[in-house]
């Protein structure tokens, strides 16, 4: 029985907060805090009647800390989920190591203005250390390993589908399918149609910074860097069919490149429409993509914030989106000596997912995983002191609540491999 403070409203945290109200014996109390708090409280009056569990509303700015300590204080919950947005990772985990309290999120650190001086010489100096250079990636949150483990707190790590649930697969194939594990390619699909020209399926500012950064991939104990789309492929999935995929540089391929040993290559794919493709160069050879501040009629405006208020809010896209998703972790490697392929995946679909919480299957396939990691940590399945992402612990009390909560995976023996 605990008690949790939930960061954030939006599209992802909507369905954590609904999964965690239909497991009540874990979460008996919530509190959902956020920037706009009608939100929290609009949420509220639509779960308080159907759910055991109690829950509270409150306003916060996570980007200080000094408000994220008095609020921690003020409801002392036993963990915090931050489902936010990146941006705040520090801020949130700087607050619960000041109030003695574990942490989790469902994506990793970056800062919002990466041409703020400050910010822009610690981006330079990390994309040389690490050999990539999107915006995002571990070292910010894994600077803090010591100091959790000193205060004797677990803090885990971007818990949704990709990261999350992805390096889950690659922790069960390591246990239970593969003595090593050769290479892995993470597929990631969305079949889903919302019938609008242009929109992002969750957070735009965050998706449109992630897919037009550069791409890479971790091969023979190096990165790989390549041009923003410059790798396709296509495949045929199950139950959605043959897609257009695009190799992207994504925050688990970091991760796992540690934590999976000998491992010689680890890449990630995206689907993508032509007309996605299309639009995004387009919004991007004029400029709308920018984190760069400029000034508008005497006002400072951040070209990628103004495109986002122009775009559909991804949380508005469940009524109008159909089809299905499909996403999981192809591995090469050897059992018994013998060579083998393996591929664990999921299939989602939009409206079940629309009719079960009332979100689309993006939101709702890293809903889930934010409430099963808190549910890992509140009844001490997955608990060490420390930093660490979800390979990093068992994967079997996690797969098998994916099969209970809504995420239902399957392995296929001898998949077709990407080239
Ligand atoms: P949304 O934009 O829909 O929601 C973000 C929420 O955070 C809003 O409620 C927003 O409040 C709140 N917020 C923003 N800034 C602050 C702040 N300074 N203080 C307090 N609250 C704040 O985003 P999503 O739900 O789509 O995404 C949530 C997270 O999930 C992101 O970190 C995203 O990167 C991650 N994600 C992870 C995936 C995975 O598979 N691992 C996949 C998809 C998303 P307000 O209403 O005022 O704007």
């Amino acid at each position: 029985m605990s008690k949790v403070l939930i960061i954030g409203c939006g599209g992802v945290a909507s369905v954590a907060i609904h999964k965690c109200c239909q497991k009540s014996d874990v979460f008996e109390e919530i509190c959902i805090a956020s920037r706009t708090k009608s939100k929290c409280d609009a949420l509220k009056e639509k779960l308080q009647d159907q759910t055991q569990t109690r829950i509270t509303t409150e306003q916060v700015n996570a980007d200080h800390v000094e408000e994220v300590k008095a609020l921690i204080r003020k409801i002392e919950p036993d963990l915090v989920m931050n489902i936010a947005l990146p941006y705040q990772d520090l801020t949130i985990m700087e607050a619960c190591l000041a109030c003695g309290v574990s942490y989790m999120d469902t994506a990793n650190y970056e800062p919002e203005d990466i041409q703020e001086p400050i910010w822009r010489a610690a981006y330079e100096k990390r994309c040389k250390e690490a050999g990539f250079s999107a915006y995002f990636d571990y070292s910010w949150q894994w600077a803090y390993r010591e100091r959790f483990e000193k205060a004797g707190l677990t803090a885990l790590l971007g818990s949704g589908f990709d990261p999350g649930v992805t390096q889950v697969f690659c922790a069960y194939a390591q246990k239970h399918l593969l003595d090593t594990i050769d290479t892995i390619d993470i597929l990631d699909c969305n079949g889903g149609d919302h019938g609008y020209p242009f929109a992002t399926n969750f957070n735009p500012e965050i998706n449109l910074r992630e897919v037009s950064a550069p791409g890479s991939y971790w091969e023979e104990g190096r990165w790989v860097e390549i041009p923003a789309m410059s790798i396709h492929r296509e495949y045929d999935f199950d139950q959605v069919g043959r897609k257009d995929m695009y190799l992207l540089h994504h925050e688990e391929i970091e991760s796992l490149a540690k934590n999976i040993p000998n491992v010689r290559r680890i890449r990630f794919f995206m689907t993508f429409g032509q007309s996605y493709l299309t639009h995004m160069k387009c919004l991007e050879n004029v400029g709308l993509l920018s984190t760069e501040p400029i000034l508008y009629e005497g006002h400072s405006i951040v070209p990628i914030q103004f495109l986002k208020a122009l775009l559909p809010d991804p949380a508005s896209l469940g009524p109008r989106t159909v089809g299905k998703t499909n996403i999981g972790c192809i591995f090469t490697g050897k059992k018994d000596g013998q060579e083998k392929s393996v591929y664990i995946y999921n299939v989602c679909d939009h409206q079940e997912c629309y009719r079960e919480v009332g979100s689309q299957a993006i939101s709702y396939t890293t809903g889930v995983p934010a409430m099963i990691g808190a549910m890992m940590m509140l009844t001490e399945k997955w608990k060490k002191p420390g930093v660490f992402t979800p390979e990093e612990f068992d994967p079997d009390p996690f797969m098998d609540a994916l099969n209970q909560y809504g995420l239902p995976w399957k392995i296929q023996e001898n998949p077709v491999l990407v080239d």
